[in-house]
């Protein structure tokens, strides 16, 4: 087994504290980092045993075995040491990042990015607008890639200089008198590529991520109004904001209701004896029953209001009207003794459909006559 001489590879006394080991380990991993050697297999090698020596003396357990048994004690007490690079980078992950600058903003430029926000649609029912609705959406969203926190390669493998480049970023080249420079193409400016993509998200830092999320939409929303979820969007990327979700609320239209601001509109057929005679009603509304009173003697398109049932305010819960348009229904056909009952009903009454004597002189003459006769029998066009 060969003898190593961990402080010797390092360049450090035997003494040398928990500072100069680390200091002495940057230096040499700096010079023989496998980025700075592509290629290089003496500097891979170099690479490992500083790492190894380093790992084994900046642990004070492993650094007392060796003290005192030597490099054989320590392989006798389960010591590997690394299988390659990789390994070593996966142990000392953290330490890189401040060794050697790799960080995002270093590396990429990267600035903060934040969030796209995100918009949904969702279509309720007229009759979900009575109470506030809770539903689930499901939403598909980029999530930061954990495993390569949104850098896009190994970082295992970490990044090398682009070759096209030279790591500058930029490529220059002449013509004729022109000296002509612009951005690398291949790195983006970066100035270098990752030796491999992330394998989780395929380089892009993101991953499809689904997830629930319940909204509680208020009660008396109207169509087409649109709510905002703060920070329910796509995650910021390198520090950035995450966006915001927007969810765009469609209402469907009710087949015999609407609604006017916070009151609902009907329609409402009775028969006309319930219009002459008046009468009370019971009717199926959204979550109940409503009694409803017909005056007697009410008209076509006469409006019944009934307090109170129509939707809740969306700021203040309280509810608007409900307004009931009266249409009054005529028997197409009667019995024989219906119509017997009715003319009857009609010559008690004095019910008319016509004035003849009045007809007799409008036709005569004067614009004023006529006008008697319209006023009584033609509606107006108001
Ligand atoms: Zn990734
Ligand atoms: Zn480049």
């Amino acid at each position: 087994m060969a003898y190593k001489d961990y402080y010797a590879i390092l360049g450090i006394p035997r003494d040398a504290t928990q500072e100069e080991i680390k200091r002495a380990y940057r230096k040499l991993a700096l010079k023989y980092h496998p980025d700075r050697n592509p290629g290089n297999k003496e500097a891979e090698e170099k690479f490992k045993e500083i790492s190894e020596a380093y790992e084994v003396l900046s642990d004070p357990e492993k650094r007392a075995i060796y003290d005192s048994y030597g490099y054989s004690g320590l392989k006798s007490s389960g010591y590997r040491g690394f299988e390659d690079i990789s390994d070593i980078f996966k142990t000392f992950s953290d330490i890189f990042e401040d060794f050697f600058d790799f960080s995002f903003e270093e590396k990429f430029h990267t600035r903060p990015r934040n969030g796209a926000d995100l918009s949904y649609e969702v279509v309720l029912d007229f009759e979900d607008l009575f109470k506030d609705k809770k539903i689930t959406l499901e939403i598909e969203k980029f999530e930061v890639c954990e495993f390569c926190k949104g850098l896009g390669y190994d970082p295992q493998k970490g990044v090398k200089n682009c070759d096209v480049c030279n790591g500058k970023g930029r490529v220059t080249y002449t013509e004729g008198f022109f000296r002509i420079s612009y951005t690398c193409p291949d790195c983006k400016g970066r100035g270098t590529v990752y030796i491999e993509k992330c394998p989780k998200c395929k380089g892009s830092g993101k991953v499809w991520n689904k997830k629930e999320l319940e909204v509680v939409i208020p009660a008396g929303i109207e169509d087409g109004s649109i709510l905002r979820i703060p920070k329910e969007g796509e995650p910021g990327l390198f520090g950035g904001k995450p966006g915001d979700l927007f969810i765009r609320v469609k209402i469907k239209p009710h087949r015999y209701f609407y609604r006017e601001k916070n009151n609902v509109i009907g329609q409402l057929k009775i028969n006309f004896v319930s219009a002459i005679l008046g009468d009370k009603i019971k009717i199926p509304y959204f979550e109940e029953e409503l009694e409803i009173k017909i005056p007697p003697g009410i008209q076509p398109g006469e409006e019944i209001l009934i307090k109170g049932k129509g939707l809740p305010d969306v700021k203040t819960g309280k509810r608007g009207d409900l307004i009931l348009k009266v249409q009054i229904e005529i028997p197409k056909k009667l019995s024989k003794e219906g119509e017997k009952l009715l003319k009857k009903l009609a010559e008690i009454e004095g019910i008319k459909s016509f004035d003849n004597e009045l007809l007799l002189n409008s036709q005569k003459n004067s614009k004023k006559k006529k006008e008697r006769f319209w006023e009584k029998f033609i509606f107006g066009n108001k």
